[in-house]
């Protein structure tokens, strides 16, 4: 399973819309996500992620408080998140002195992937809490409803009302075969990136744009390579800050590539025996190196070099 992809918590999504059962789940069962500054919770000692009980926070301000689901394998446990982002400094010092605040890519590969999926949410909740303060309609300031799945405008003339967006984004993995007979995967790497990695081209869906449309035209934009047959294959949820990745394989219909150097600093085909002399991503050795694990590029990448020439 892709790493932030098993949220095996109950949503309960109707249930969660009504006050009293809501109030109900916060009790000495309950578990407690903290958030600060997109940061997840974490030991200082061994990096494991961090929840707290309902009596470490029962006393802070919990309007803002984002109810996350139910455990069913755990005493029907209620998880819920807060984010301390705005908290007082005495407040925040408390939790501090237990553990401290990181960014959930930095440890997500060592984390289980149920847990892992549960700070993701959490993560991705209060990304769209702090980013949505006013109504985009009229600019009045709005308000949390429905146990943090959704804001409303608290003008009664506006009442508009806003849900948690995710942003569609297609990755892809692009093959050919030669007139050597060898069949080849586009990978290309940007500037920002580790020396040596390589990995498959993606980008964000237009508005008015098939997700097919997408994985062809970003190809096109960033390689100059056109593709056809595309195909469907995964999806990770990509929280960072508010993505969903929507991973195809496609057919590449043109060799030449024509990268485009405002979006990538190379790109370039590879065989599958170029992709068995890779490193691992983090490794220092100089040459090429394959994107990280955890990650839906890597899935793609590793579904083509399985499958049969
Ligand atoms: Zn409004």
């Amino acid at each position: 399973m892709l790493k932030y992809s098993e949220m095996q918590l109950n949503r309960c999504s109707n249930q969660r819309k009504n006050p009293q059962w809501l109030e109900s789940q916060r009790n000495s069962n309950s578990c407690w996500v903290l958030l600060h500054s997109d940061q997840n919770y974490f030991s200082r000692e061994d990096n494991a992620a961090l929840f707290v009980t309902f009596e470490a926070v029962e006393h802070l301000n919990l309007d803002n408080a984002v109810f996350l689901g139910i455990d069913e394998n755990n005493n029907n446990r209620p998880y819920f998140v807060l984010d301390l982002t705005h908290a007082e400094q005495g407040a925040l010092a408390v939790f501090l002195s237990q553990g401290e605040f990181i960014d959930l890519r930095k440890l997500a590969v060592v984390l289980d992937n149920q847990c892992a999926s549960i700070l993701a949410l959490a993560r991705a909740l209060c990304f769209w809490h702090r980013m949505h303060g006013f109504c985009p309609r009229c600019g009045s300031a709005n308000q949390l409803v429905e146990a943090g799945h959704s804001r409303v405008c608290r003008s009664p003339e506006c009442a508009h009302q806003t849900f948690p967006r995710t942003d569609p984004a297609v990755i892809m993995i692009v093959r050919k075969t030669f007139a050597d007979g060898v069949e080849r995967c586009l990978l290309g790497r940007q500037a920002a990136w580790p020396d040596g990695v390589y990995s498959t081209l993606a980008g964000f869906v237009d508005p008015g744009e098939t997700l097919e449309t997408a994985v062809a035209r970003e190809v096109q934009e960033e390689s100059g390579i056109h593709v056809n047959n595309v195909q469907y294959i995964t999806s990770q949820p990509w929280p960072f800050p508010s993505s969903i990745m929507l991973g195809f394989i496609a057919d590449a219909c043109s060799e030449k590539i024509l990268v485009d150097k405002e979006e990538l600093d190379d790109a370039r085909w590879f065989s599958r025996d170029e992709l068995n002399s890779f490193a691992e991503w983090g490794d220092e050795s100089a040459g090429f190196k394959l994107s990280r694990v955890d990650s839906i590029s890597r899935y793609l990448i590793e579904y083509w070099r399985n499958m049969r020439d």
